[in-house]
């Protein structure tokens, strides 16, 4: 029910008081979001006025834009890499930041390989938890009633290391959950999870979906949203339902809990859930032993009012596939975030995947925008409509003028802070769930094994495409190979070709290696021979779309209906990677 009508607020009636106050606070921020934009880049220069960073620039206590923007050039990670590497070894001097880097985030982007490492302070938690404190309240603007039901969420913590000087490095997400803002969480009734804390924490990623998913099925009618944080992984978790769902409705049968469910906390805590419930078991075998999996998440949690998680970016790859498992249920994305920090959120949640937008807050960084093709940054407040630009923050945390590499379009305002479509991060060819691989990754993969294909038996790769290929339940990257077999040279062998899909996944990066090996998001690879001259049929094909015949170059990524199932009509034969390639938490040293 809405409260009082003095509360109300420009962006709908709110819920509660305490959505009142939220929503005002967007309306504060957004309505002032050039003046708190120059007070906030004013707070950091002064603040860290005497790092090493800034005062190699000597803005002389100058805390302005105009000074800021003069002399301080825009960077990349890999500037910043010498910096970076000093205080991971253990150099506590201000360098980047006034504040102690209290840990590093890995971001799923990678450099030489390895997972970025990104600076934070602690009070940067808070500024995460301000954001995540206003997405409920604008869910609630659209969708009555979450507090009388719980979210099934699949969230999961990752493996941490620590840097050679002692700081924690991990994911951002697993920073958060493991901190105090999550795990002592003061109730809410907008808020509640049908996933325990001990499962959410455990970091053993089956014993985790296992529980959560139990969970879920215990109190499936208690639940009113289902989501996980990428599409990718709510589909995952479906996959885990329909490999394990025997196992499931023996456990809820019996009132017991699988054998392979070792973690302590986790079974403890599960003893005082679990009781014995045949009925419910027996609807659970129903429901999952057909082969018609349609609407599967509304079938089980038939209250489910909305799916929330993140199909913008490389996640709209999986839209159509939630939604055949979801029965066309609204898909809620609804912020936009990264290990540098988070940006903002979406005031439209219930809007179509293809419409989302993120309005970003200007209290989270300062924030900068070049425009596509251009090389002089404009304020966030500037931005034109229909315009695309690449994103560049300055952080509380020390990061100055950093591109982040997302490429987003401005579609409208709210009040004076722009909204944004997320059109695409740079240089991405093929990304199946965090992982990202770009085109000089792929190119050294397939040169290694390209190499190991000749050592073995004469022939090279010719010609090569990607596709990243969803139809699987986790997708997995193929590669399309057009052969060389010189005169004399042997016709390469299965096995040879095997050996080469694991030697490719071995020499791509750590993320791609960690998601096949530790989180079990990515399946094996697979090379697609195909016949000789296919890739001169794709020519003929872009030529007669209109391509010039002079500036044609082999796309290394397709994903094209027609040019797929053009290639696929020409495979000779197909492998898979037969085994895991080596991943550890550790970092390799550059
Ligand atoms: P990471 O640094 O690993 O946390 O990844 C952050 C990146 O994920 C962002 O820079 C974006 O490229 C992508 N990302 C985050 N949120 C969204 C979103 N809502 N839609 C599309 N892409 C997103």
């Amino acid at each position: 029910m809405a409260v009082d009508s003095n509360l109300s607020s420009p962006l709908g009636p709110p819920a509660c008081e305490k959505d009142a106050k939220a929503l005002r606070f967007i309306e504060e921020m957004t309505r002032n979001a050039d003046t708190v934009q120059e007070n906030l880049l004013a707070e950091i220069l002064a603040r860290n006025s005497n790092t090493e960073y800034l005062r190699r620039f000597n803005l002389g206590g100058a805390t302005d834009r105009d000074t800021f923007k003069t002399k301080i050039p825009i960077i990349t990670y890999e500037d910043l890499q010498p910096e970076i590497q000093r205080i991971a070894d253990g150099d506590r001097s201000p360098i980047l930041s006034a504040h102690p880097i209290s840990e590093f985030l890995t971001s799923s982007g990678t450099s030489a390989g390895e997972r970025k490492l990104m600076p934070t302070i602690r009070e940067e938690l808070d500024r995460r938890q301000l954001l995540y404190s206003l997405l409920m309240p604008v869910m609630n603007l659209y969708v009555p009633g979450l507090d009388k039901g719980k979210g099934l969420y699949f969230l999961f913590v990752k493996s941490e290391t620590k840097t050679p000087g002692g700081l924690p490095a991990r994911p951002v997400l697993t920073s958060y959950y493991k901190s105090e803002h999550f795990r002592s969480r003061p109730y809410d009734p907008y808020n509640v999870y049908t996933s325990p804390n001990e499962a959410i924490l455990c970091p053993d990623s089956f014993q985790s979906m296992y529980t959560q998913m139990l969970c879920g099925l215990l109190d499936r009618l208690s639940v009113v949203r289902v989501g996980a944080v990428f599409a990718s992984g709510l589909l995952r978790a479906i996959r885990f339902l329909q490999l394990h769902w025997s196992r499931f409705a023996h456990d809820i049968e019996f009132g017991c809990l699988d054998f392979e469910i070792t973690d302590r906390s986790i079974r403890q805590c599960m003893s005082g859930i679990i009781k014995p419930d045949p009925a419910l078991a027996e609807f659970i075998r129903q429901e999952c032993k057909s082969e018609y999996w349609e609407r599967i998440i509304t079938r089980i949690w038939p209250n489910t009012k909305y799916i929330d998680v993140i199909v913008t970016g490389a996640m709209a790859q999986y839209i159509p596939t939630l939604e055949y498992y979801s029965g066309g249920l609204p898909m809620a994305c609804t912020m936009y975030a990264s290990s540098e920090c988070y940006f903002g959120l979406n005031l439209n949640p219930m809007s179509k995947p293809s419409e989302v937008s993120y309005t970003i807050m200007p209290n989270m960084a300062y924030f900068e925008f070049i425009p596509l093709g251009g090389t002089k940054a404009v304020e966030l407040v500037d931005v034109k409509i229909g315009k695309e630009y690449e994103l560049v923050v300055t952080t509380y945390a020390g990061l100055c003028r950093y591109r982040v590499g997302d490429i987003l379009r401005v579609t409208g305002f709210h009040n004076s802070a722009p909204q944004f479509h997320f059109v695409r991060r740079k240089n991405v060819l093929l990304s199946i769930d965090s992982d990202k691989t770009d085109e000089s990754e792929l190119q050294k993969a397939v040169e290694n094994a390209s190499r190991l294909l000749h050592e073995e038996c004469g022939s090279r790769v010719a010609e090569y495409t990607s596709y990243a290929d969803t139809s699987t339940i986790p997708g997995h990257y193929v590669l399309y190979w057009e052969l060389l077999v010189r005169d004399g040279a042997r016709q390469p062998s299965h096995e040879t070709l095997t050996r080469c899909c694991l030697e490719m996944e071995e020499s791509l990066n750590s993320v791609y290696r960690q998601s096949r090996v530790a989180d079990n998001s990515v399946g094996p690879l697979e090379i697609r021979v195909v016949r000789n001259g296919t890739f001169e049929e794709l020519m003929d094909y872009a030529i007669s779309r209109g391509a010039s015949i002079n500036q044609y170059k082999v796309p290394r990524c397709v994903n094209f209906t027609p040019i797929v199932e053009l290639l696929d009509s020409r495979v000779v034969s197909a492998h898979f990677s037969p085994a895991l390639p080596h991943w550890t938490p550790e970092r390799r040293r550059r």
